[in-house]
């Protein structure tokens, strides 16, 4: 029971860690090499935010342009993010240039969001979702709490030491643990042994 009880603290514990990361991040992992850079290009429609991050073993230097080449966001370091919300639509670059002398590994995520009706759609959805899990974990939780107490008020009686201890009361004229019709003044069952008064 103790086993069973830690395999479903061990399932619920990793839905709810699975729910908290179920996202739309996925990171993109990159090597760039020394002196070059790294440029990520996408098309925006406006009103949209751009919502860029990064980390990185070696410093870069970033920057976010619009098509008319100004620079809307600059940044530099092994780490970094931010927001931009575009007034017209357009193409927009990222670019992330190594001044080091070696390559510089990089993990970034890049993703547009709309800040209309539908990202408030999906927000309401995630805190939906969360609240669910949370309260089918206050379920479980509930349920394996009853079970345990009811088993173990159930197993009491067998634990009885002494007189009395380990009878099977009788069903009617059977035994009560094999069904096979008993005479009444027996102590035990005649098939199965089990102790009947
Ligand atoms: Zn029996």
């Amino acid at each position: 029971m103790r086993r069973i009880i830690a395999s479903l603290m061990l399932l619920m514990l990793t839905l709810a860690t699975a729910g908290l990361c179920a996202g739309p991040v996925a990171a993109t992992d990159a090597l760039i090499p020394a002196g070059l850079q790294l440029t990520v290009t996408m098309t925006v429609s406006a009103d949209s935010t751009i919502s860029y991050s990064w980390n990185s073993d070696g410093a870069l230097q970033f920057v976010l342009r619009d098509q008319a080449m100004n620079n809307l966001r600059t940044g530099s370091g092994t780490i970094g993010s931010g927001l931009y919300t575009v007034d017209n639509g357009g193409v927009y670059t990222l670019v992330w240039t190594n001044l080091n002398a070696g390559p510089v590994e990089i993990e970034y995520d890049v993703e547009v969001i709309n800040l209309g009706a539908g990202f408030f759609d999906e927000l309401g959805d995630a805190i939906i979702l969360g609240m669910l899990i949370v309260l089918a974990v206050i379920v479980i939780i509930v349920v394996v709490v009853v079970l345990v107490v009811v088993r173990g008020k159930k197993k009491e009686p067998q634990a009885m030491t002494g007189p009395g201890a380990g009878i099977v009361p009788p069903m009617g004229n059977n035994c009560g643990v094999c069904g096979t019709p008993i005479d009444h003044s027996m102590a035990f069952c005649a098939k199965c042994g089990a102790k009947l008064r």
